[in-house]
């Protein structure tokens, strides 16, 4: 795991005020990744670097001749047109290059004019995919969803025996994940209606969210080769927030006996910043089990693990109806809760992922699967806030949703603060349900 270092100092200060302005989610201590290109033009997509409301282009970053070494090797790398190259150098080049952002960026830099010459506003920019995304795997790892989830089908015996022991997965599809400001429509499937000896072919009746977080794979390993836990953190890039939509009642005919299917690939939403875990370091929690849960297998566990395996990550969901876009009133919060209950840490999925030889790839997306805190109103998804549609949410302008319905905006956002440590944020997700197509 990343130690602390001189780019985490609370106490730095960047040259660009925007940076400095309360709430904003890229201080000089985050410097988080993305893929851009100026609205309105045919320019190339290339990589860039948040700071306070502007972004630094890594194309005229690499131009300028302010970087040397292996920060200039990691510049020219992540300034092509999606950040595998990048993920792919390791976590040494992308420490050098964040180090020589940090000191570039900071009061006093002598390169502050050469720098400012490689400024975009964020607000002239749009996104794409940061990573060209080879396969992506989503996860199970919040003990709280599985239970909540199980109690619907199985009040008495709500988790399956295998939960505790097994960081649960399955591999999902990487072509539809696409970059905040999505609009998808509405799914169609066959579903099977309470009663009905018959499946109904039409649009989704029980579209939900699914709140995770999105964890980006660096450097791979090759196949046959696991990766231990003391190293799998080596591995990881990042971490972005992810939009796992899913249509209910097509999983609930679909999912047996080998899982969800079509009510998952029809889209997934991340943010257009990938925050690294060097950026993270501050943040890190004990991860622990309650004394009468197994405790994890030898492979899933070190102490290092144990000492600072969770992350201190704050989550939240909003909702806007078309109702409240149409009247001016912003989007209000469903949900807040935090990655640090997840019940299975970043290293143990990556291991676990390997352990059978399994190569994972530069690019590679894990999701972490739908992250619910210890309570009912901390549940990431409406499955679980509507406990199955029966409890609808009523919002402050008096509507009620058991489901979303068409045009709702869903955002997401997180952020890691710490006393003795920057704030630093997420950004947003965002992602928009239009009518299905037929
Ligand atoms: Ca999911």
């Amino acid at each position: 795991m990343t130690p602390l270092n001189e780019t985490h100092n609370p106490a730095l200060r960047s040259w660009l005020a925007s940076a400095h302005v309360a709430g904003c989610d890229f201080p000089l201590q985050n410097l988080p990744f993305a893929v851009f290109r100026r609205q309105g033009c045919a320019e190339a997509f290339r990589g860039g670097v948040a700071i306070g409301d502007q972004i630094v282009d890594l194309v005229a970053l690499a131009d300028s001749g302010t970087l040397a070494g292996l920060a200039q090797t990691a510049c020219l790398a992540a300034a092509q047109s999606s950040l595998n190259t990048l993920m792919a150098l390791g976590a040494e080049a992308w420490s050098a290059l964040r180090l020589a952002l940090s000191r570039d960026l900071r009061e006093g830099a002598l390169q502050q004019a050469a720098v400012q010459a490689c400024l975009v506003p964020q607000a002239g920019v749009e996104y794409t995919v940061p990573a060209r995304i080879g396969d992506y795997t989503d996860f199970y790892t919040s003990v709280y969803h599985a239970t909540n989830i199980g109690k619907q089908f199985r009040p008495d015996s709500p988790l399956l025996p295998n939960y505790k022991w097994v960081p649960i997965g399955y591999h999902g599809r990487a072509s539809s994940i696409a970059v905040s400001g999505q609009a998808f429509h509405r799914p169609v499937g066959q579903t099977m209606p309470p009663g009905a000896t018959v499946p109904t072919v039409g649009p989704c009746e029980r579209l939900d969210i699914e709140l995770e977080i999105g964890i980006f794979i660096g450097t791979g390993n090759a196949v046959g080769d696991a990766i231990a836990i003391t190293q799998a953190e080596d591995h990881v890039f990042g971490v972005c927030l992810l939009n796992d939509w899913s249509a209910r009642d097509i999983q609930g005919w679909e999912y047996q006996p080998l899982g969800p299917f079509l009510s998952k690939n029809f889209a997934s939403t991340i943010s257009p910043w990938i925050v690294t875990m060097e950026a993270l370091a501050p943040y890190r929690a004990a991860f622990t089990r309650p004394a009468e849960d197994p405790q994890p297998l030898p492979y899933l566990d070190s102490p290092a693990n144990r000492e600072q395996g969770a992350l201190d990550l704050q989550l939240e969901v909003l909702l806007q109806t078309p109702a409240m876009r149409a009247a001016g009133q912003p989007a209000t919060r469903l949900v807040q809760t935090n990655y640090r209950h997840a019940y299975w840490t970043i290293a143990q999925m990556v291991t676990h992922h390997t352990i059978n030889g399994c190569n994972l790839q530069p690019g590679d997306l894990f999701g972490s699967g739908t992250l619910s805190g210890p309570t009912l109103d901390q549940a990431g998804a409406l499955i679980e806030l509507t406990q199955g549609g029966k409890q609808p949410v009523t919002l402050p302008n008096g509507e009620v949703r058991t489901y979303l319905e068409d045009g709702d905006a869903i955002t997401l956002r997180g952020w890691c603060e710490r006393p003795g440590a920057a704030r630093i944020g997420f950004g947003e997700c965002v992602g928009t349900v239009l009518p299905s197509k037929t």
